[in-house]
């Protein structure tokens, strides 16, 4: 048998949120465990993320009396999913999630709440909820993290109030539906921000202490392996797998300028997500255009080392041509795209495309809006991409669109020289607007007068914008008789270019429901698992709800690390 560097139980590649549960679970039941990352910065896109877990039946739903059963979610992503569901997968992700968020709580220090009034993402479909299958983050104190906090990947800015202050989904979804009590919440957590400048001062961080999102579920994994003793070795190349009798027992990486071979005996979890910041990877399976710039992934991380490797062992792949895509803003710069997630449903704003025409409901999930936009650029013949988001003066007041924070906060003078032309564009007029974007003009105002009656009336007769719950969550609860619709009349009138964005790659290694690796024809690779997006989606073409890629990357985390225990 071949010389090792290092010997563990069990080895897990890669540091976002499924690794970490993992690696977490996986210690607890006594295993010897080593977490390798590559990059200097810990917690992967799973670090800037809104860190949103879905999980249906969780108990804290159940607490507040909420409503649900596996049968009900089963059915729900029946439809939502289609023929091709992989059924003992569904039924296992249904069983496990709750009770790995749970166990979590019990026995590390990541801590979550119901998001109850975040909906499913298909009200069409039967066993849909219109809340309560969401989890989101507590907010979590990184002081706690102590030597480890300069290796904490940053949270996402798109994601913070004024790009700096840390909110939970719920606050900012208070705030951004502008309900009952938004201004003060605001208020009184800049004043928290504000104050806390000691600690800022004293530690020469520049972050907010209390972290949010996917960043504190990040920082209260990696506190509990620090509490549980765990290593997670930053800069550390996986570059292969290592089989000996038909069974993966261990790892190469580069580290220190060397290569390293340690040896796992009772397997090695690949969870070094997907392949979103390959350009080679992506031109051979993601559809056209495409590009890395318009990924809101974390820069040069996920290339798709582990989807390679798992390759070379003869894994099955399954859903390499998709991606969790999301609309996207290339900031000038920034070194990644932020996510359109929520701006596209507030009133007054829609998307077109160079004819000036819309294509979709704007405020459809973000997975749907991409994938009408690929749709819409093939009978475009490429005028889609880029789209197109359309505001006037009275949006640009009241609402936030990308990083330009409402006028009544940040005037078009506070706004950063070197967008205007390039994130954003400005004329008094429409076909002002239309030409300096080379957009078809009386398209354009063909597209405004319907949008503006529509507004009126309260219904999107093209594609039904407002006409649901899902849509509604992102609507001004102020706004009549349609939260979601506002003529757009007051110049001077704005646009800003959307990419064919993502927020990771959704296909990858064939895994069973213990997050085995398995082959073409079905048998396991023995010692061999893969989570996150590393996996081929156990979610299929869809995107349930929101956690719809960390709730899998979690449960199966937990589920491979126990089977891997047990063995
Ligand atoms: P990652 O979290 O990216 O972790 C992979 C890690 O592996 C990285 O740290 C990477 O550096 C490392 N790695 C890669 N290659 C190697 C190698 N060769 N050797 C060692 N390490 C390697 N999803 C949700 O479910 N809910 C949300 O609320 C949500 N919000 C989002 C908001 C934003 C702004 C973004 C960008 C994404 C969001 N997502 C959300 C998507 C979600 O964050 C990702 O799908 C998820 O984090 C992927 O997890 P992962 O573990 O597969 O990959």
């Amino acid at each position: 048998k071949s010389e090792f560097n290092a010997e563990y139980d069990l080895v897990v590649v890669g540091s976002g949120a499924g690794a970490l549960t993992s690696a977490v679970t996986a210690a607890a039941k006594g295993l010897r465990v080593l977490v390798v990352e590559k990059t200097d910065k810990y917690g992967g896109t799973s670090a800037l993320s809104g860190g949103g877990i879905w999980i249906p039946c969780n108990h804290h739903f159940k607490a507040k009396g909420g409503q649900d059963s596996p049968e009900k979610a089963w059915t729900y992503l029946k439809n939502a999913i289609g023929d091709d569901i992989d059924e003992a997968r569904v039924r296992k992700y249904i069983e496990k999630a709750p009770e790995m968020i749970q166990w979590l709580e019990q026995n590390s220090r990541v801590r979550y709440a119901v998001a109850e009034k975040y909906p499913d993402y298909y009200p069409q479909y039967e066993g849909f909820l219109p809340g309560g299958r969401t989890l989101d983050p507590e907010l979590f104190d990184i002081a706690s993290l102590k030597d480890e906090l300069p290796h904490l990947r940053e949270a996402s800015r798109g994601n913070m109030l004024m790009g700096k202050i840390s909110w939970t989904a719920r606050q900012a979804h208070i705030a951004m539906s502008k309900s009952r009590g938004w201004r003060l919440m605001v208020i009184w957590m800049m004043l928290r921000y504000k104050l806390d400048f000691m600690w800022r001062k004293k530690t020469g961080e520049k972050r907010d202490r209390r972290t949010a999102l996917g960043n504190a579920l990040i920082a209260s994994l990696r506190a509990s392996l620090i509490d549980r003793n765990v290593p997670l070795w930053l800069n550390t190349n996986f570059v292969e797998l290592i089989e000996e009798e038909g069974r993966v027992c261990g790892i190469v990486v580069e580290r220190e300028g060397k290569q390293q071979r340690i040896r796992a005996d009772k397997g090695v979890i690949l969870a070094a997500g997907g392949f979103e910041q390959n350009p080679e990877l992506r031109e051979k399976y993601l559809p056209k255009p495409n590009k890395v710039e318009w990924s809101t992934t974390p820069e040069g991380a996920n290339t798709g080392a582990a989807l390679e490797a798992g390759q070379k062992l003869g894994a099955a792949t399954a859903l390499l041509d998709w991606a969790w895509w999301t609309p996207s803003f290339v900031v000038p710069g920034e070194t990644k795209a932020r996510g359109v997630f929520a701006e596209r449903a507030f009133p007054g704003a829609i998307v077109v495309n160079g004819l000036g025409q819309r294509f979709v409901n704007e405020a459809t999930p973000y997975l749907e809006f991409v994938t009408a936009m690929y749709a819409d650029n093939e009978k475009t013949q490429g005028k889609t991409t880029p789209s197109w988001v359309i505001f006037d003066a009275k949006y640009r007041f009241s609402y936030a669109m990308g990083p330009l924070m409402p006028g009544q906060i940040m005037p078009d003078s506070r706004l950063r020289k070197e967008w205007l032309n390039k994130l954003y564009y400005k004329a008094d007029t429409l076909d002002g607007l239309a030409a300096q974007i080379g957009v078809d003009a009386m398209g354009l105002q063909e597209t405004v007068k319907k949008i503006n009656h529509y507004a009126e009336t309260g219904v999107d007769e093209d594609f039904g914008r407002g006409g649901n719950v899902f849509d509604r969550y992102y609507g001004d609860s102020n706004v009549t008789p349609n939260p979601c619709l506002a003529p757009i009349a007051k110049g001077p009138f704005y646009a800003m270019p959307i990419q064919a964005g993502d927020i990771g790659t959704k296909g990858g290694l064939l895994t069973n429901e213990h997050a085995q690796v398995v082959k073409p024809d079905g048998q396991v690779i023995p010692g061999l698992y893969a989570i996150g997006n590393t996996s081929a989606s156990v979610m299929g073409t869809t995107y349930p709800g929101a956690g719809g890629t960390l709730g899998p990357a979690m449960t199966f985390g937990y589920v491979a690390a126990l089977d891997a225990a047990a063995k």
